[in-house]
Parts: structure tokens; sequence; C-alpha cells
């Protein structure tokens, strides 16, 4: 229950967002003035128009208005803006970290620079780290349906912009027809150069799609996971081997994944022991933020202060930070959520 206590705490709680990707939080305001400089023609010319087309029926429906909207991000200076955008945004959240993901072969497959997008997005993490505070790295989240051979050359990429903030590495985009073994080489090289390993798994398509995700690429952290919900032994295998599974509610719901509040397998994950988080995924285009996630999970799976603490700090101890600043950034987590909890009786 979401009482007045609770929502200020939820409010004002400091977070933690690990499933998020850049494209999805640009305002329909700044993709029309994005696409009308760069002469990108989009499906909609009005913000209303724009905020429209975000009504899928299903999951390739979102899939494709994703795509095609990200065509008007093309230069460095773009993927700026989008950054220093977000991170005012999740600093007026109190999200404290945040790791942001880029897809790069929508983008590259346009003729963007990947590196150009990255120094662009760093840059603009950086400027509002200065205003807002918040602490922002950068994941390569790689469409899966591109095939392996192009993910080397992204690999490279990722590689050689680990001091500019690239953490981590993921597949994403459509688990249908695109299962996770194929990409066992790409991540064993991802984890050789010092990259988190994550998948998108488990989101539409069954087990099958965790436990290769798990045992074939190694992924520590999944997007969604949701379905493992209906395999007993996987449920046991993410428990034991502590695999945390990035769980965005509502997009969930939007995109067809979970039919509704109800059905949602959050509280049957937990009650398995399985470690979750709770993120937005792609705030503009599911109209949500990660307060509205906290505020969801306490109305619809009863979390109070407890299970959203754990799930910050769960977050923080996932995240791919190296060890000395992942540990720094718990230990302050847990005092400023103990001493919030103590000023709201919480
Ligand atoms: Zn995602």
């Amino acid at each position: 229950m979401l009482t007045p206590q609770l929502d200020q705490f939820i409010r004002r709680m400091p977070k933690v967002e690990l499933h998020l990707h850049l494209e999805g939080t640009v305002s329909p305001r700044t993709l029309i003035e994005l696409a009308r400089r760069n002469g990108v023609p989009l499906a909609a010319t009005s913000e209303a128009g724009v905020a429209a087309l975000f009504n899928y029926r299903s999951f390739g429906e979102f899939l494709s208005v994703f795509m095609g909207l990200a065509r008007a991000i093309v230069y460095g200076e773009d993927f700026e803006r989008l950054a220093y955008e977000l991170g005012l945004e999740l600093g007026q959240q109190q999200v404290r970290y945040a790791e942001v993901m880029i897809s790069p072969m929508q983008h590259i497959n346009r003729g963007v620079d990947l590196r150009e997008a990255i120094e662009g997005a760093m840059a603009g993490f950086a400027r509002a780290e200065r205003e807002a505070g918040v602490t922002v790295r950068l994941a390569l989240d790689y469409g899966r349906g591109y095939g392996t051979e192009a993910a080397w050359q992204v690999l490279e990429v990722a590689r050689a912009t680990r001091e500019l903030g690239v953490v981590g590495w993921s597949i994403g985009g459509n688990e249908i027809g695109h299962p996770p073994e194929p990409f066992a080489p790409i991540f064993a090289a991802a984890r050789a150069a010092g990259l988190g390993l994550m998948a998108h798994a488990g989101e539409v398509v069954g087990p099958a799609s965790v436990w290769g995700a798990i045992e074939a690429l190694g992924a520590t952290r999944l997007g969604h996971g949701i379905r493992s919900v209906d395999d007993p032994g996987l449920l046991v295998a993410l428990r034991e081997r502590g695999v945390v599974l990035d769980v965005c509610p509502t997009s969930n719901l939007l995109t067809g994944a979970v039919g509704s509040w109800q059905e949602h397998p959050l509280p049957r994950l937990k009650a398995a022991g399985v470690a979750l988080t709770i993120n937005s995924d792609d705030p503009t285009f599911f109209h949500t933020t990660l307060t509205e996630e906290y505020r969801r999970a306490a109305i619809h799976f009863g979390f109070g202060a407890d299970e959203l603490s754990t799930a910050v700090l769960t977050a923080a101890a996932a995240s791919f930070l190296p060890h000395a600043a992942r540990t720094a950034l718990c230990t302050r987590l847990a005092a400023e959520l103990s001493a919030l909890r103590a000023e709201l009786a919480v």
C-alpha cells in the first residue's frame, strides 16, 4: 500500500537504475527538434503526434516504433543532448548511479560514428554529473537480430572506449528466432576485455533463453528474465549463482509480455529468492519514470521501504563499476537509506 510516508520515501530515496535505453529516454520535443535539424522525416511532426505513436499492441510493434524514431539521433552532439537531459532527469529523481544502454547497430547502419556517439553521450553525462550529482556509465546493447559477425567490430569499439566510461556488454532486440548461444564467443571476448556481461532474456521467450544467457554467455545480469518463473530448476540456478534480474514492470505490460499487474511474475520471482532490481527500460516510450516504477511496485506488489531499499542496494552491488567504486556506492546508499528511513519513520 502506498501511504503518504512511503510515497515521500520513494520520491526522496537514493536510487540506482540499471536497465535504461538512452534512445528510449528522448522527449518528443527533443526528438522533433533533432529530426528537423538533421533532415530526418518522422512518422509524426507534433509532440502529441509522436506521443500517440507510443501505443503498442506487441513487442514487435514497439521495436519498430523505437527504431523508426531513433533515426532522428545522428551526431555526437545529439547524443550529448540526450545524455545531458537524461542525467538532469535522473538527478531530479534522486538517482545516484545509472547504467545506460546504447543500441549500436541501428545507429551504425545509418552511418553514425559509434565512437562519436559514445564520446557525445559521456560528455552529456559528465555535464549532468557536475550539475545534478548523478554518475552514469554506458553499456552497448547489441541487437541480436543483426547476427554475430557484425558484433566483433562493435565489441572493438566498446573495448576502445572503456576509458571513456563503457562498462558493460549486452544483447537485446527480438529474442524470437535469435537464441543467445551463437553469441558465446563474443561474450567471452567481452569478459576478457573487462566488460560486465548482461543479456535481455526471458522477456518474450521462455526459460530456454535464460538458460542460454547464463550458461553459454555467462551473463551476471538479465534484462527482464521474468519468464524464468516457468522453470523451478532455473529459479534455483539464478538464486544459487546470484544472477540479478533487472525487471521493468510497466515495460512488460505495455509490450504485452505480461497481461496484467496481477499476472506479473515479480512477486513469485521474489518469493523464490531471486535477486531483483526495478527499472524503467524506455521511460518516454512507456510513459513512466524510475520513481513511478517504485510507486507501482508499492501499489501492485506490496513493496515497502524494506523491499525498495533492498532493490536499490541489489542494483548497486550488481553494477559494473570497478570494485572500489562499487563498494563505495553501496556504503553511501546504505547510509543515505537508513538516515532517510529514520527521518520518515518508514
Ligand atoms: Zn531493455
